[in-house]
């Protein structure tokens, strides 16, 4: 393997500038001249979520005066965690995500509607406005407002490029067809969606997917990244996974020990950026479970690509031999159109085995697609959970027993696993 000099500069900086960094690899004995490739990486412990949360500033590389902009991550996975940016990180993050649109064959005549917070703190926002303005095209930032607010927008200023979270594209979807307005004579013609997948592990549209494409004739493009890589991996036309930026960082897909997988295995995905001058991180585990995909793109780009982030490593799920994720047990509930209320339930029996209930409203009537749920289950995840059908009534009154800042249909009451 090819001396990666970026990842050698990295390794000398941090070694340098980070008190965390410098005391692991003191502690593990680590010569940090030894480690010249990707596949040297293996040679260094893991870092973990956990690890960034409890000395946060000890991973800082940059000091008070040298920070550009400071963010911190949304925090639903526990504690936020504090991100300065230098000017070049910011530099950085525009070349990243031009990169992205480039890939997305977004040109520097697109106008891109940015559904997403642009303050808050929060990284993704900011990184698609500077990656707008890096790649010379125009940015409408609407925010992640009401969906009839972003229609206006669409009608009064033509863009087209969207880019927002699934989920609220299949209410605009919704909306408009709720309100008679064909949504495919505005001038959208290309939707980057962030946050959640929208495919399933087979590369197949998955059920938000699906709804969205099956109203809207555009092009969807997956995009997965996160504040602490501060890297995207995105779909080209293909939409065979997210294309690698080689430059700006390297992946290993690891196993529960941090040994790196073979292409094509599923495990966690584990990153060390590259170029990043505030906080770069090296080996930290993401706690997403994704596989990296090696043969050709058609659109021939020769990087590798990560597959859709399947689930995170802590909501595993063993069901009867066979591991699973709560976006699959989802995903075969939203293929249901009858189902509006439902959440899923996972516990250990009495022998510490995984066990999951999915409970789900009906309305009382007949609802073919609640009848056939076992069915597709069998079909599409291999195991079937236990299902209860209560009245729509009733579990809403559940839910709501457990009203937080965000709607929650995942409930892990295993021994050891977070509510
Ligand atoms: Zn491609």
């Amino acid at each position: 393997m090819e001396v990666n000099n970026k990842l050698v500069e990295t390794l000398a900086y941090v070694n340098e500038k980070s008190l965390f960094y410098k005391q692991l690899f003191k502690e593990h004995h680590i010569d940090i001249q030894a480690i010249k490739t990707a596949a040297d990486l293996a040679k260094l412990p893991t870092v973990s979520k956990v690890d960034l949360q409890k000395r946060n500033e000890d991973f800082y590389c940059i000091k008070n005066g040298e920070i550009a902009d400071i963010v911190t991550t949304s925090g639903t996975l526990g504690n936020p965690v504090t991100v300065p940016l230098s000017k070049n990180d910011l530099e950085r993050l525009a070349l990243n995500e031009s990169n992205s649109f480039i890939t997305a064959g977004v040109t520097s005549d697109d106008i891109i509607q940015l559904m997403v917070t642009l303050d808050m703190r929060f990284m993704a926002g900011l990184a698609y406005f500077l990656g707008v303005q890096r790649l010379g095209a125009t940015s409408l930032r609407m925010g992640p407002g009401s969906p009839v607010a972003q229609l206006e927008n669409i009608e009064k200023f033509n863009p087209t490029v969207l880019i927002g979270v699934p989920s609220f594209i299949a209410k605009i979807v919704d909306y408009a067809e709720q309100n008679n307005i064909d949504i495919n004579t505005t001038s959208v013609r290309k939707i980057i969606c962030i946050g959640d997948a929208i495919r399933d592990e087979n590369l197949e549209l998955n059920s938000i997917g699906k709804r969205i494409k099956s109203v809207w004739n555009v092009e969807l493009h997956s995009t997965y990244a996160s504040t602490e890589m501060a890297t995207a991996f995105t779909e080209c036309q293909a939409g065979r996974g997210g294309h690698f930026q080689d430059d700006l960082l390297i992946v290993e897909i690891v196993d529960d020990n941090g040994n790196p997988l073979p292409n094509g295995s599923m495990g966690e995905v584990c990153i060390t950026t590259l170029g990043v001058e505030g906080m770069p991180l090296v080996r930290f585990r993401t706690g997403d479970m994704a596989f990296v995909i090696d043969e050709p793109c058609s659109c021939g780009n020769p990087s590798f690509r990560l597959s859709p982030i399947i689930g995170r490593k802590e909501q595993m799920i063993k069901l009867k031999g066979t591991t699973i994720y709560p976006s699959g047990i989802i995903d075969v509930i939203n293929d249901c159109p009858d189902i509006t209320n439902f959440y899923i339930e996972v516990f250990s029996d009495e022998l510490g085995v995984d066990k999951v209930r999915v409970i789900v409203g009906s309305d009382g009537n007949s609802n073919p697609c609640i009848d056939s749920l076992a069915e597709n289950f069998k079909n599409k995840i291999r195991v079937v959970p236990e299902i209860i059908v209560q009245s729509n009534i009733q579990v809403i009154s559940n839910l709501n027993k457990h009203k937080g800042r965000k709607p929650k249909v995942f409930f892990d009451l295993r021994a050891g696993h977070k509510f």
